[in-house]
């Protein structure tokens, strides 16, 4: 099959897949040493896809001791930064030369559409382990200025061995921003992925050893959070972890570590980030589209969702007039179909806990416009994109995370009052502001305290640029930019007295 371009050209693909079920530890395949399996099912159908090997303590240890001795034989963390860089670059070109068949096994096992699997997979991924591969070799340490009998040098060292559990709603993208940066910095790593989502991380440490990295450097271990995730958090010869998720889950990390080794943990968590239209903004094609995307972008499972839509009074009609065009014609269905603009919810649990909030805003009285329950017709976990209006601060829907299709329109009478009902939440992940005062723009920017703030285009930035929260939604540590490698490594000082 030459480029395909149809759910049925993608099924075609899917139907030849053969999906990984065991960990892979030190260059290998494992069972899990209880025989335990879980099933992991496409939310879009309820199919069983196949089962998984149902990791926990053992095989992080297992796999913690692979990291470790690969650690500290150096095949890796003491290669020249070149060998590193070349094969972090084999890994990207791999990436997309397998991007379908890991496009669709994402999509299969996640329920999110073919069109945004694609684009993660055969752009995003790739160009991750692109951009740190380029940056291992031009990376230095400092001299310190010192008199004449001394030579003080600080240097950068791979931090050691990093444990890295993630979430389920980017889940190959996801695994990049955590992976690229550690091996480019010369960490081993223990990768986790989220339950609901393991297949992708497992084919991608295939593809890693393909690429010539040497065995133990990267483990994958499929498992549960309670057990896997947090044997991650306790294991005592684990340097560091980064963590994306729930807020929740993200404070049980500081806890297992402040419980074990004192191990620093990066954490990138949950948001309920703001959009802010002012009244001087054009409400043209370019603002609803971004106020659609930040809402509804991977069926708004998406930790910097801008669901709270806070538009000033005086263009609030005509906004919502327009945002609910787009939002009817938006097509939620099958995700295989590249016409799909959004897929199923990633699991049964999550779509009820979705439409529980959508019941929640019904009954605190925001005006349901559209959507409003789980999509007709459909066998999977699909939820119609709901839009409300009339929301306001303290409801629980303008209050807690979602994580799902909602946009939640509040109503703003001038600048600060947007920016008071901006700035009321325990998060601090994202914002986007509209307006064409560029005075304003800066103004509003400067006083949001979150982590990346986007002018007149819903955007989270690149991999150029550093991605994390204030308050809530995370702790100092950065995904991507340069900031990112800082997670992975420590600082030496090397203090020669010459004679
Ligand atoms: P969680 O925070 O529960 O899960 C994220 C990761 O942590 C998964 O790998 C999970 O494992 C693991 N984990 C779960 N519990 C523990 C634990 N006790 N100890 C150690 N590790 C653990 O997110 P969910 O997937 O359950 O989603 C719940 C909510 O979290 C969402 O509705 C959303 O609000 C938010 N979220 C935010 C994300 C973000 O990008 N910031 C991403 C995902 C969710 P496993 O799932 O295998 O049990």
């Amino acid at each position: 099959m030459t480029s395909p371009s149809s759910a049925a050209d993608y099924r075609v693909i899917a139907s030849r897949l053969a999906f990984p079920s065991r960990a892979y530890i030190d260059g290998s395949w494992h069972e899990a040493t209880s025989g335990r399996v879980f099933e992991n099912i496409n939310p879009a159908t309820g199919a069983v896809l196949g089962t998984v090997a149902h990791c926990d303590a053992a095989e992080v240890d297992k796999a913690v001791g692979a990291a470790r001795r690969s650690f500290e034989d150096g095949a890796w963390s003491r290669a020249a930064p070149e060998e590193r860089k070349a094969v972090l670059l084999r890994l990207a070109d791999l990436v997309r030369e397998h991007a379908e068949e890991l496009a669709v096994m994402e999509s299969l096992d996640s329920g999110k559409t073919i069109k945004d699997c694609l684009n993660e997979i055969g752009h995003e991924v790739p160009t991750f382990f692109q951009w740190y591969a380029e940056l291992a070799d031009k990376s230095f340490g400092k001299v310190a200025p010192t008199g004449e009998k001394t030579v003080a040098m600080i240097v950068k060292e791979p931090v050691g061995v990093v444990g890295l559990v993630l979430p389920w709603n980017f889940p190959l993208l996801m695994a990049a921003w955590k992976l690229a940066p550690a091996l480019a910095a010369g960490c081993s790593a223990v990768l986790k992925p989220a339950e609901q989502t393991p297949l992708t991380a497992l084919r991608l440490a295939e593809l890693a050893t393909e690429a010539g990295l040497p065995a133990g450097v990267l483990n994958v271990v499929p498992g549960f959070g309670e057990t896997a995730g947090q044997a991650i958090g306790r294991h005592n010869d684990i340097d560091v972890v980064s963590f994306t998720g729930s807020t929740e889950v993200g404070a049980y990390f500081l806890k297992y570590a402040s419980e074990s080794n004192l191990k620093p943990v990066g954490l990138e968590m949950g948001g309920k980030s703001p959009f802010i239209v002012l009244e001087d903004a054009d409400i043209d094609d370019a603002l609803i589209s971004s106020a659609i995307n930040a809402a509804f972008w991977n069926g708004g499972q998406n930790c910097s969702a801008n669901m709270r839509q806070i538009i000033d009074l005086k263009v609030k009609d005509t906004f919502l007039h327009r945002v609910l065009e787009k939002t009817r014609a938006l097509v939620v269905g099958d995700p295989l179909d590249p016409g799909t603009d959004l897929g199923s919810m990633v699991s049964a649990e999550h779509q009820s806990r979705v439409l529980s909030y959508i019941e929640a805003g019904k009954s605190e009285g925001a005006r349901l416009l559209a959507g409003g329950g789980a999509s007709a017709g459909l066998p999977g976990c699909f939820v119609d994109p709901t839009v409300f209006d009339g929301v306001t601060p303290a409801m629980r829907v303008a209050r807690e995370e979602i994580f799902g299709p909602v946009l939640g329109v509040i109503g703003a009478n001038g600048v600060e009052e947007a920016l008071k009902i901006a700035r009321d939440t325990d998060y601090g992940l994202h914002a986007t502001i509209f307006t064409r005062d560029i005075d304003k723009a800066f103004h509003l920017a400067k006083r949001l305290p979150c982590g990346t703030v986007a002018v007149n285009g819903f955007t989270e930035g690149n991999v150029t640029t550093p991605f994390g929260g204030y308050k809530r939604s995370g702790s100092l540590a950065r995904d991507n930019g340069t900031e990112a490698v800082e997670q992975y490594l420590q600082t030496k000082t090397i203090w020669v007295s010459l004679r």
